[in-house]
């Protein structure tokens, strides 16, 4: 491994570490990542000095965490994450410092050696530690032949290991994907037995999780794995028979925000759980339809209906399902063509997202082979963005028989 490929401010640390005395190792997904040959996303430092003693060796830090009790320095606006080498929880339990309640780890910050810190970390992948001593990298569980074979192994018994904390579950299928990794076989066998834990675990961890799988840039392989491994259903309302035209709208979202990311732009999640949730959206509608003639009433119902079941399952921020809301109900809306309508929607704060998820309707319909009306809509809203004011009054103008307002038959929901 190359020093050069490490940023200035971690050497900074480590070196400073060093030579004050202390052991200084970088760890986790920062070595993993230079060895994987990807970047880093950051580096993360682990040292037998204590918070306490971190702090006082740099002034440019401070302390922070409740659960654990780290140290960040600062570097103008990067920031180096420094963790005391912590025990296993069983130490900690006989330590009377851990809380272990049904095998689940609630409190682990005993602090212990590199040895033991290494052991209660999940993957041995993760459990590589870069020396600044000697820049050697200790492999406590054959972690750089994982790299090489390019699999997820979990450090010991893997069934125990998800146990103690069931995010693992999800941290598996996130780095498998996150890297173009297999997950070993017996670190997958329990995945999908042991998928329900994930229902105790706390929300807001459950949806930090979620985000990473969904917004960093694999949510395609992420998605395929959740799906595999019979996980997808503890995170996000899923219908047991997913239309085909849904799935391809499911497909071609997730796809489009691997690419926006790779080529450097940016995503907003409302845009991506807009398109996840679609799919029970949709089955919401189907199965209400006979019951509801108001067509306008029923999609409000749907869209509301969703959103409210996942906010029992997992919920999602408001910051987030309010524009997904908006997002949805402008769907309804590009169906009015004729008159005012048209430029009053133009100019809606939502209409950016609206249209583009009316793009992606239609490729997924015509992907589905099913409602060509829906790509002439889509046809009819890029042109009229795009051109000038006759045109757009000549396409909105009534046609001489007065248009009807469209039949519910015309929804995409058919
Ligand atoms: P990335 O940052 O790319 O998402 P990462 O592996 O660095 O992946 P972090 O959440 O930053 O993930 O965790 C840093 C390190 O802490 C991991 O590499 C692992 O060694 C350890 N770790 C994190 N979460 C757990 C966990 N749930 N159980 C055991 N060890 C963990
Ligand atoms: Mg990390």
């Amino acid at each position: 491994m190359s020093r050069a490929q490490i940023s200035k401010s971690a050497l900074n640390v480590l070196y400073g570490l060093k030579k004050a005395g202390y052991q200084a190792c970088l760890v986790g997904g920062g070595v993993r990542d230079l060895l994987v040959g990807i970047e880093p996303k950051d580096f993360d430092i682990a040292t037998d000095a204590s918070p306490e003693e971190v702090r006082s060796v740099f002034r440019n830090s401070r302390l922070i965490g409740r659960r654990f009790r780290l140290a960040h320095v600062r570097f103008g606006r990067e920031i180096i994450e420094v963790a005391t080498f912590r025990a296993a929880h069983d130490k900690a339990q006989s330590a009377g410092q851990a809380l272990v309640e049904d095998d689940r780890i609630l409190r682990d910050n005993v602090f212990g050696d590199r040895d033991e810190d290494a052991q209660r970390r999940d993957f041995t992948v993760n459990a590589l530690y870069y020396d600044i001593a000697d820049f050697s990298i200790i492999d406590y569980f054959g972690g750089y032949e994982d790299v090489e074979k390019k699999q997820i192994r979990m450090i010991g018994e893997p069934y125990q290991r998800y146990r103690e904390d069931p995010v693992r579950l999800l941290r598996a299928v996130r780095l498998a994907a996150k890297l173009h990794f297999s997950i070993e076989a017996e670190t997958a066998e329990p995945i999908a037995e042991l998928g329900p834990l994930l229902d105790d675990v706390p929300r807001a961890r459950l949806f930090d999780e979620l985000l990473k799988l969904f917004q960093s840039g694999h949510a395609v392989r992420s998605y395929a794995l959740l799906q595999e491994h019979d996980l997808l259903h503890h995170l996000l309302l899923w219908p047991e028979q997913v239309e085909a035209v849904d799935q391809q709208l499911v497909d071609l979202a997730l796809a489009d925000s691997d690419e926006r990311l790779k080529s450097g732009k940016s995503i907003a999640p409302f845009f991506t759980f807009a398109a996840l949730l679609w799919p029970i959206r949709q089955e919401i509608f189907a199965q209400e339809r006979p019951n509801n003639e108001d067509t306008y009433a029923l999609h409000n119902l749907a869209s509301h209906r969703a959103v409210s079941d996942q906010q029992h399952l997992l919920p999602i921020p408001k910051r987030i399902i309010q524009p997904l809301l908006e997002t949805w109900s402008l769907q309804d809306r590009f169906e009015r063509r004729i008159g005012k309508k048209p430029y009053k929607l133009l100019h809606h704060p939502r209409f950016r997202a609206a249209y583009d998820f009316l793009l992606l309707r239609a490729r997924a319909a015509s992907a589905a082979g099913i409602e060509p009306e829906l790509a002439e809509l889509a046809q009819w809203w890029t042109d009229f963005q795009h051109t000038d004011n006759d045109t757009r009054d000549a396409m909105t103008r009534p046609r001489s028989k007065p248009k009807r307002r469209r039949s519910p038959k015309k929804q995409s929901e058919a």
